[in-house]
């Protein structure tokens, strides 16, 4: 894949994430809004049924009061009534035709039943009434109005509810209304409207915002929903309702947490789904770069032998070295030792792949450490003295016979002692130690090179980690080697462990359970 069309999937790619979050919050945020609309618009039903309730609850009190006094007005014949009609045109074809009635009476209202008081009226009951005339459209004059006064003044509601206003009006409100049984009535109503929220309310004055009373943890928020609880004679309010929900919010995030989540947790798998495959690109790239860093070392690394070998038999071939043993030996010898450095680089590209695809299975047997590492130094001895770097080696472990694989300890001991000679930048000192610990074999390898920040220290354990900064970019490696032989150690139920400062040397454990 070219770089370039790399970061533009990339871009892309991470462009469409943020826009699809970007997107769901703004529908979450829609989302809570619309509750809130409904929630608001229920709440206010709840509270219209309520003052609806509390004000006919008021009336009829009233209406029980007059029932009894008209019966006597009616009776009483000489109470003076007049009845006063007035039309008027509306269009052409529809009028109206107004009738009032007044009764004058001088009477003395029960009140004190109910409100431990009592009430003179004088002038007390009017009614009135609109009659709708339609003109016919065959007829030429509108119909004769034929109304049965007495039926038409039956339920005097106007009157009524003028006369409680202003009775009632004239009541301190502590007396008109209940805290206790308002507070219920409207939990009841919400009830009905299907919020379970808690409630606190209060019945405030004209300005609709100082209580006039209130449940204890009302308090007066721009929040608090508010509607006309009672009016005053001129229809203007005279108290309000106000109610505060101290867990508005939470109701209503209650009400869509289902949503909230659901879209959550998508766009958290869409995240995931995202990063892993961003980090399985990278990876792939990765891993690919290494492949091809890979195949042209080893291809180089063959060259070498190739042309060694190709030299020997040509040489062999020739009649004046076949005649002569010591040289067919000398030649072949040559051939021998390359023929083993290509299969020692077949190894190493078997066991990576294998190790790769996490394919290595052990063939254990009993080995001596002591001696495994004494071999792995060994081998390693002229590469570090050649840059005038020693080896310090102390064996100590006395139990040193454990089962395990000698081909991979052994690579593994190697890996991290070439790694103490490779981050030496120069005269490597390295310093070999085995001893041991609680049924444990350790393997102490301490070099003094360029060391690890803590950042690195973390990683290196990770397959094709590299720290690629300053020197260390020259150093050639693949970044398996640390993750292999961690591998290794933890199949043979081990661990690894490293200790290291930047600029100060690394120090590396590798600890081994003795069965
Ligand atoms: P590499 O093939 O790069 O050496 P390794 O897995 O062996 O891969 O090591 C991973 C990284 O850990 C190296 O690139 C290097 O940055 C760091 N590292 C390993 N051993 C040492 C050491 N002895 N001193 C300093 N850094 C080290």
């Amino acid at each position: 894949m070219k770089a370039k069309f790399f970061k533009i999937l990339i871009l892309l790619m991470t462009f469409s994430i943020i826009g699809l979050i970007v997107v769901q919050l703004y529908w979450l945020n829609q989302a809570f809004r619309q509750g809130e609309n409904e929630f608001n618009s229920r709440v206010m039903k709840a509270m219209d049924e309520t003052v609806q309730f509390v004000n006919q609850n008021e009336l009829n009190q009233y209406y029980k009061l007059f029932n009894e006094t008209r019966k006597t007005m009616k009776d009483s014949v000489n109470a003076p009534q007049v009845i006063t009609s007035q039309i008027e045109s509306d269009s052409a074809n529809v009028k109206y035709v107004y009738l009032t009635r007044y009764m004058m009476d001088k009477i003395v209202l029960p009140v004190s039943g109910i409100y431990d008081d009592s009430l003179n009226v004088t002038e007390m009951y009017s009614a009135e009434r609109a009659i709708k005339l339609k003109k016919d459209s065959s007829l030429q004059h509108f119909q004769p109005i034929d109304v049965n006064l007495e039926a038409e003044f039956k339920d005097a509601n106007y009157t009524l509810e003028r006369f409680a206003r202003f009775d009632a009006g004239n009541k301190p409100i502590s007396r008109r209304i209940d805290l206790n049984k308002l507070d219920s009535l409207f939990k009841s109503k919400l009830k009905k409207w299907h919020i379970e929220t808690p409630v606190e309310l209060a019945v405030t004055n004209e300005d609709s915002l100082t209580p006039a009373i209130k449940t204890q943890g009302f308090i007066q928020t721009n929040q608090n929903y508010i509607t006309p609880l009672f009016y005053h004679k001129d229809d203007k309010p005279s108290y309000y309702l106000s109610v505060y929900l101290p867990s508005k919010k939470k109701t209503i995030f209650s009400n869509i947490s289902a949503l909230f989540a659901v879209t959550i947790l998508f766009t958290l798998i869409i995240l995931g789904i995202y990063a892993t495959s961003l980090w399985a690109m990278l990876r792939q790239r990765q891993i690919s770069q290494l492949k091809t860093d890979f195949m042209n070392n080893m291809t180089h690394e063959f060259k070498t032998p190739l042309a060694t070998i190709s030299v020997a038999t040509d040489a062999l071939k020739s009649k004046m070295i076949s005649g002569d043993p010591e040289k067919v030996k000398h030649y072949a010898n040559v051939i021998k030792q390359e023929n083993k450095r290509m299969n020692h680089q077949v190894e190493m590209v078997l066991r990576m792949s294998q190790f790769e695809r996490n394919e290595i299975s052990l063939e254990k047997s009993i080995v001596n450490v002591n001696d495994l590492v004494k071999q792995s130094v060994e081998s390693i001895r002229l590469i570090v003295e050649n840059r005038n770097g020693t080896i310090f080696e102390n064996y100590k472990a006395e139990r040193d016979e454990l089962s395990a694989d000698s081909l991979h300890l052994g690579n593994i001991i190697l890996n991290v002692l070439e790694n103490a000679n490779k981050y030496s930048p120069d005269s490597p000192q390295i310093n070999v130690e085995t001893y041991n610990v609680n049924n444990n074999f350790v393997i102490k390898i301490a070099d003094k090179g360029i060391g690890m920040s803590k950042a690195v220290l973390g990683k290196v354990f990770d397959k094709f980690y590299r720290e690629e900064t300053g020197n260390v970019h020259n150093v050639k490696g693949h970044g398996l080697g640390l993750a292999y032989v961690k591998y290794i150690v933890e199949l043979h139920g081990g661990e690894i462990d490293v200790e290291s400062e930047k600029g100060n040397g690394s120090t590396f454990y590798l600890k081994l359970p003795i069965k």
